[in-house]
């Protein structure tokens, strides 16, 4: 069975290229190409693992074939041994450890197609030819056995199993036309019995790769739709951002071991008089609000390294890794004024009053002895203090010299 690794979803592959492809019903056994290479990609370990088993499993098999050869073609065992030990069998494992190379998909199949087809057959019809026996029946339904195990146990591709067994029936036909000992009548019927055969596999290949294929398809749509649900329980559906779920686990994160001795800043924001706002305007109106404020913090922030969440009702958290103090205010006043300036009316407030929002933050080097924790509750206390302050504003302020150097870099800049 041809295993599919890990739980990752490749990349360039979303729900709609699965469906389409699960809704074609690939007649042609081929994905759309970006669909194939990631295919081809995840089963290459488990399908090389596979025809190396199977390959060493059916060399054991051709080879103790030697003892009707011996029984049955005794002044010809000699060139028996030759062909099945002396060239066949070393071919089939150079073959088998080339597997571990990772070959690309085409060589591979070709390899195991010719190698269990036309070597495994055409070695069979030479010994039948070079054979002075009149008794050649095990000899001959043995490539039909050759055909089974190149089709049905080393699952060769489908399209690579049509050109193997059709290279098998010529060569059969042709074998037993240079057979003195086989009668015309003997041949055909022989030749039909050898084409129905390989019939009835290709058509179970065809069925076997469609159905792995398949397979494949709705175990990559499961793990889409887990991983899109997963997103989904650690968002906000208002606001889009990350929720409260999530956040405990960044903080949980944050606390790891490993974490421990880097620098974490946290901005916790809350709406001012937002009560009022929803209770003038409609709770409608507040959504609307709410989801602005929150596409505002965002945009001011860096994608790869800032985290925002909605902590609860109308305040949001904000943890910037890798960041002091300082720089963190700057952060947050950048946010402050970009609330104002978006200009969003107030309607509980006088005419000309917008939407406004406080802050307060906190930062510290995470220690066994500070957790995450407690830098939040830090922020909190700050928070208090500016709505205490009067609102639409950070606390802390950045201090006398922290301003100095703020005008500096911006003179610098
Ligand atoms: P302050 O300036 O002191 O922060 O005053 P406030 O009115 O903003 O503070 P308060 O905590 O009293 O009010 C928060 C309000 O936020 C209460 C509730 O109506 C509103 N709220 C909470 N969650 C939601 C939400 O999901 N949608 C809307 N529209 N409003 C919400
Ligand atoms: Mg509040
Ligand atoms: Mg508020």
């Amino acid at each position: 069975m041809e295993r599919v690794t890990g739980e990752s979803i490749p990349a360039g592959i979303d729900l709609s290229v699965i469906e389409k492809a699960i809704a074609s019903g690939f007649p042609l056994l081929k994905f759309p190409r970006q669909l194939e290479t990631a295919f081809e990609e995840e089963v290459e370990a488990g399908r090389c693992r596979q025809l190396a088993l199977g390959g060493l499993f059916g060399i054991l098999l051709y080879d103790l074939f030697l003892i009707p050869d011996w029984m049955t073609s005794p002044e010809t065992f000699v060139t028996a041994v030759w062909v099945r030990l002396g060239i066949v069998t070393p071919i089939g494992l150079l073959m088998i450890a080339s597997l571990y190379l990772r070959p690309p998909v085409a060589l591979r199949e070709f390899m195991v197609a010719t190698g269990g087809a036309v070597l495994g057959a055409g070695s069979i019809l030479y010994l039948m030819l070079v054979s002075r026996s009149m008794d050649q029946d095990a000899l001959h339904q043995s490539i039909i056995l050759i055909i089974l195990f190149v089709t049905m146990v080393q699952r060769v591709r489908f399209w690579w199993a049509v050109a193997a067994c059709l290279a098998c029936l010529i060569m059969h036909a042709v074998g037993l036309r240079m057979l003195p000992s086989y009668a015309f009548e003997f041949q055909v019927s022989a030749n039909t019995v050898f084409a129905c055969a390989v019939v009835l596999t290709l058509f179970a290949s065809y069925v076997l790769e469609r159905e792995t294929r398949m397979n494949y398809l709705l175990a990559l749509k499961g793990r889409l739709q887990r991983r899109d649900l997963d997103a989904k329980t650690r968002r906000d559906p208002l606001t889009g951002l990350r929720n409260r779920r999530s956040l405990d686990e960044a903080i949980e994160m944050c606390d790891r071991a490993e974490l421990i001795g880097s620098e974490l800043a946290v901005i916790l924001l809350d709406i001012d008089h937002f009560k009022a706002f929803n209770d003038t305007a409609g709770h409608q109106a507040g959504d609307v609000c709410l989801k602005r404020v929150a596409g505002i913090i965002q945009s001011e922030l860096r994608d790869y390294a800032d985290d925002v969440f909605r902590f609860g009702g109308e305040e949001f958290i904000v943890l910037l890794r890798g960041i002091g103090l300082p720089t963190a205010i700057r952060i947050a006043e950048r946010i402050r004024r970009a609330v104002e300036d978006a200009s969003i009316p107030h309607p509980a407030l006088r005419r000309d009053e917008v939407v406004t929002v406080s802050m307060g933050v906190a930062s510290a080097v995470i220690g066994r002895e500070i957790r995450v924790g407690l830098v939040i509750s830090a922020a909190d206390a700050a928070l208090y203090s500016a709505k205490g302050n009067g609102r639409n504003q950070v606390a802390p302020r950045l201090g006398p010299t922290e301003i100095i150097e703020t005008m500096e870099r911006k003179l610098l800049a």
